[in-house]
This record gives C-alpha cells, sequence and structure tokens, in this order.
C-alpha cells in the first residue's frame, strides 16, 4: 500500500471492532466511534449480565488500544460529523446495527414499552426501580430480544407471559433460552397474536387484545406459515406491554440517502457497510465474520486503487 490510509468506523459492536482490528492489522491507521460509552453494541446495551459475562469486550478493547486505533466513545456520529469524517478519512464503515425497533405504529408510553428500550433501561441506566411496579407484563415476540426482556421482567415483575404467534417449535430464540425463562417462571401464550393494546381513560395499557393462530404451510422463511382464527379474539390483562417484534436498519441518522449498493459498498463512494446493519439482525458471530469480511472488500478496494494509479 502506497500510503497510510485512514478509515472511521462508526459502531462498535462486535462488526465494527472486528473490522477495526483486521484494517489495524493491514497496516491502516482507524479511527472507531461509538454513541455508548464502552464497545460491544447489542452484546453491551442489549443482554443482559446474568446470560453472558462481559469480560470478553475488555479484552477486545485492550487489543484495539494495542493496535493502536483512535477510540472515540460517546461520540455519536450524526450528518454533520458524518460530513467531517467523510473529509478527514479515506473511507467510512458503518456497522451501525440494526436497533430501530418495529413498533407496528403503536405509540410506547404509559406502560407499552420497545424491547430494547426496556433493556437498555435496565443494562444501561440501571432503572429497574421504573419496572418493578408493575404486576402483569406481557412480552410480545420470539426471539432473543423477547426471551432477554422476559428473563429480565421476571426478576421484577410477578407474572410475565410471551406471546408468540407460531408455536415454541418456530422459535427464533434458542432452545435454552426458552427453557431458562421457563425455569425462572415465564409463561408462554403460543399461536397468540396481539392485536390492540387496551388502555383505561389515563391512557395507561390495562389489556391486550389478541387472537388465536394456526399454522399453515411454510412461507418464504421455511417456517409455517400463520393465520388467524376468525372469531378467535379475546382480551389478556396486562399493566406492562413490551415489544420486541423485530429490529430495522436506519441509516438516515448518518445521511440522507444511504444506501447499500454491491457487496458491503453504498451507493457513496468509500463508504461501506457491516454487521447487522448490513444483513439486518443475526447474531454476534454472524456480525464479527461480516466485520471481518467488509475490512478485507476494504483492504482489496484500496489495494486496486492503488495498482491502477501505479
Ligand atoms: C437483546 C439482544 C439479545 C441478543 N442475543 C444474542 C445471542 O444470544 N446470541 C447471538 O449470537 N446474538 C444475539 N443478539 C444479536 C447480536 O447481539 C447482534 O447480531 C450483534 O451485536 C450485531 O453486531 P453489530 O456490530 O452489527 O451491531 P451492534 O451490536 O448493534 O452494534 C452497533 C453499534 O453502533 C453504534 N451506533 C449506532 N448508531 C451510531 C451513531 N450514529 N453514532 C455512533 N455509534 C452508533 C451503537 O451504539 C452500537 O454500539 C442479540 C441482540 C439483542 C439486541
Amino acid at each position: 500500500m502506497e500510503k497510510k490510509r485512514r478509515i472511521a468506523v462508526i459502531g462498535a459492536g462486535p462488526a465494527g471492532y472486528t473490522a477495526a482490528k483486521e484494517l489495524l492489522q493491514a497496516g491502516f491507521a482507524v479511527d472507531l466511534f461509538d454513541k455508548e460509552k464502552e464497545i460491544g453494541g447489542a452484546v453491551y446495551t442489549g443482554i443482559p449480565d446474568f446470560r453472558m459475562p462481559k469480560t470478553f469486550l475488555q479484552k477486545e478493547y485492550d487489543t484495539l488500544k494495542e493496535l493502536g486505533a483512535g477510540l472515540y466513545l460517546s461520540e455519536p456520529v450524526d450528518r454533520e460529523k458524518f460530513t467531517e469524517l467523510q473529509k478527514e478519512h479515506d473511507g467510512i464503515l458503518c456497522a451501525i446495527g440494526a436497533q430501530v425497533e418495529n413498533t407496528f405504529g403503536f405509540e410506547t408510553g404509559s406502560g407499552l414499552e420497545a424491547g430494547l428500550t426496556l433493556l437498555y433501561d435496565l443494562n444501561i441506566l440501571h432503572k429497574a426501580e421504573a419496572y418493578g411496579g408493575y404486576r402483569k407484563a406481557l412480552v410480545w415476540g420470539g426471539g432473543n430480544v423477547a426471551m432477554d426482556c422476559a428473563r429480565s421482567l421476571i426478576r421484577l415483575v410477578p407474572e410475565v407471559t410471551v406471546v408468540y404467534r407460531r408455536s415454541e417449535k418456530e422459535m427464533p430464540a434458542s432452545a435454552k433460552e426458552i427453557n431458562d425463562a421457563k425455569k425462572e417462571g415465564v409463561q408462554f401464550a403460543f399461536l397468540t397474536n396481539i392485536r390492540e393494546i387496551v388502555r383505561d381513560e389515563a391512557g395507561r395499557v390495562k389489556a391486550a387484545q389478541v387472537i388465536r393462530m394456526r399454522l399453515g404451510e411454510p412461507d418464504e422463511s421455511g417456517r409455517a406459515s400463520f393465520h388467524e382464527i376468525p372469531g378467535s379474539e379475546e382480551i389478556m390483562p396486562a399493566d406492562l406491554i413490551i415489544m420486541a417484534i423485530g429490529q430495522k436498519v436506519d441509516f438516515t441518522p448518518l445521511a440522507e440517502d444511504l444506501s447499500i449498493a454491491a457487496g458491503h459498498e453504498t451507493n457513496i463512494s468509500h463508504v461501506w457497510t457491516a454487521g447487522d446493519a448490513w444483513t439486518g439482525p443475526k447474531t454476534i458471530g454472524a456480525a464479527v465474520q461480516d466485520g471481518r469480511a467488509a475490512a478485507k472488500e476494504i483492504i482489496a478496494a484500496f489495494e486496486k486503487e492503488d495498482e491502477s494509479h501505479a
């Protein structure tokens, strides 16, 4: 490589810190930015300590330091900063995760909350007291986020029920998580979906209107499709409902029209993406692998540029 290239990596989750290490080892200068005060991404903000010890994150941090990374924590990147980074760096890798939760248009507040918000409140802001007064919680969803929400809440709320539209067999959460939740007293309402949030006159959640479901032929995900059973609506009382029904990627905080193009490249020259931001919500292992793959793509792109200038 002709000169030391400088890359800004936005997002210090598994994809971002892995890509940063790979780039540093290949001789690039790397500045790693994250809005949180520690590295780890969803592992740090989402996964509760009782489930996964985070000591490995300290090791990752130490390695980044040893390799000479510029570490900019508690530094959110907005559009203005993004433009600045474009001027100061030869390339940018956006590894911002898929941290925007689906809410299906429901307005949060007064007993209705998004799963990632609940986990952030408990893991990072240590606001357990904000949830301790609830008596009956429903957690809507069947993935790892839903399990972490249910298992965190059963430590605070007397009754917690997971509401999932398919059967246990189709749940995306790991079998271990489901069994641990059961052992801890979490209940499950399978083949059930929430249709409406019922609130009292003051706007506080008092129940969910649910409908029973039946399974059908496999859909494009390979899992059994699900269908409402007409006339099976009922009311499930609850004073807290947590929505853990999927997350999506949002690049708009960084740039108005940033989108994925070919490979890890985006439509903006010298801007790449990796991890959940590229694949949609996946796993830690997948994010690590993808961070490495994106870094290799960046290295190859600059090698190609160097060759064409030689
Ligand atoms: C509650 C929960 C439980 C999970 N359980 C498991 C599990 O058991 N096993 C498993 O393998 N996977 C699990 N996952 C999934 C796994 O954590 C993710 O797939 C993985 O963390 C994705 O890594 P990433 O680096 O792509 O994104 P993330 O980990 O989401 O990291 C993105 C980073 O970007 C930062 N960021 C975003 N926007 C900006 C900005 N504008 N400026 C600066 N920084 C920004 C964020 O603060 C974050 O640190 C779970 C996820 C959650 C949320």
